[in-house]
């Protein structure tokens, strides 16, 4: 039987307050600080404006007050979330712990996880790396190789991870690995996640340079690393199951078609009063496919608060926002060489860093080719 994409609009609308509040802090914060690292949006990784934003509560701002956390709810999360992102705040530093690393441990770690690890990551002093992805295991993720073997007083890891965003800027990763030999009809078994402090002894992180010659991933190497028992995440061998609803966590959020969203609110101020039927078509387009995102992705929001996690609808979510967050680069493009607009340097770097990364939208998080998979499985497709 084929199942149906279920999508129900979260209504932002009662949040008018909050989002005048981020608003207004953001707008001092600027002020204070200059725009400088504003250009990268949810890649630019600022521990000053992460510790900033944790004084005001805005980060993991859903889960318990014992934790550091606000009890707020997820619709107000995705209004904080949206204003940082509309405005490109450098969020990278606490982005991973409060998108997914925190809501892991909330989900399966102890008691003294969550004390140790919790209220750090909501004062934006604490940061977290994904160790997911390996040479040989990006998009499958069952053939990661990365071993943790038990010892009598704890584990070691052996292997390497690749694309580690920030692993030479935070304090921690979540590595996923092997604990058990592979039993090929049963790929997805005998995988177990760690706690991994990202300063121990035998991790060696090294940089890859992207294509705009930035330092942003990294290679990670593991030699003998020793992590003791308290660090191992949810259950042995259950690393499969909880390494998917991380993921969801992943892919679930407006960051995924809202990365250039700043570059947009330049481009439409810079061709105000252009008189061009090309600019009124392109941006009408991008004005409703943002629309239509938008209730699609507090759709999802609001599915989570609900206690019900929409794997495929998140996945849906982040495939057209991520065409179209690419599609904007080229939109861009051909709007500034159609008119005689005006520009500054700021959105000239907006869309210079928009042109060079436009190739990972689609990539980081899981490719959208992986993602149809996933959205075909759901819907009773295949
Ligand atoms: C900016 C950026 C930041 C990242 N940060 C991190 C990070 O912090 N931590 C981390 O662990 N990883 C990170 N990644 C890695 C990212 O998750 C992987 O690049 C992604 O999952 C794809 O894996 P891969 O690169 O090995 O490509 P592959 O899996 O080798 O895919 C190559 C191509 O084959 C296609 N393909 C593969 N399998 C299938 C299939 N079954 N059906 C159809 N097509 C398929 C893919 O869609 C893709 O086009 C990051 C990537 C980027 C670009």
């Amino acid at each position: 039987m084929q199942a149906s994409i279920n999508i129900r609009p979260g209504d932002l609308s009662q949040y008018a307050d909050l989002r005048a509040e981020v608003r207004s802090f953001l707008a001092d914060y600027a002020r204070q600080h200059g725009k400088h690292d504003w250009i990268a949006s949810w890649m630019g990784h600022s521990p000053q404006f992460s510790k900033a934003l944790g004084e005001r509560g805005w980060i993991g701002m859903t889960w318990p007050k014992k934790y550091g956390g606000a009890e707020r709810t997820f619709l107000e999360r995705y209004v904080v979330m949206e204003e940082l992102l509309a405005s490109g705040a450098p969020v990278a530093a606490h982005w991973i712990g409060d998108r997914q690393s925190g809501p892991l441990l909330l989900n399966v770690g102890t008691e003294a996880q969550r004390q140790k690890y919790l209220p750090g990551i909501t004062r934006g002093e604490t940061f977290f790396s994904i160790g997911m992805s390996e040479p040989g295991s990006g998009s499958d993720l069952a053939a990661a190789r990365t071993k943790a073997e038990k010892t009598s007083d704890g584990w070691v890891i052996n292997g390497q991870k690749i694309w580690t965003s920030n692993a030479h800027n935070n304090h921690y990763a979540i590595v996923f690995c092997r604990t058990s030999p592979l039993n090929e009809k049963k790929r997805h078994e005998g995988f177990s996640q760690f706690i991994v402090d990202l300063k121990s002894e035998g991790l060696e992180t090294r940089p890859i340079e992207n294509i705009a010659g930035e330092h942003h991933f990294n290679e990670v190497f593991f030699k003998d690393v020793v992590v003791a028992d308290d660090c191992l995440v949810g259950e042995a061998g259950n690393g499969w199951n909880q390494v998917t609803s991380e993921l969801a966590f992943e892919r679930s959020g407006p960051e995924r078609f809202l990365s250039n969203y700043a570059l947009t609110a330049k481009l439409t101020d810079a061709m105000q009063g252009v008189d061009s039927d090309l600019a009124r078509q392109e941006i009408g387009r991008m004005a409703a496919h943002y629309w239509t995102l938008r209730k699609m992705s507090s759709g999802v929001a609001k599915a989570i608060s609900e206690g019900d996690p929409p794997n495929l609808e998140a996945a849906l979510v982040k495939d057209l926002g991520t065409i179209f967050e690419q599609e904007i680069a080229d939109t861009t493009r051909k709007l500034v060489h159609s008119s005689d607009i005006r520009s500054d340097e700021f959105f000239d770097l907006m869309q210079s860093y928009t042109v060079m990364h436009a190739p990972s939208f689609t990539l980081r998080g899981g490719t959208n080719e992986v993602l149809r998979g996933i959205i075909a499985r759901g819907m009773g497709l295949r």
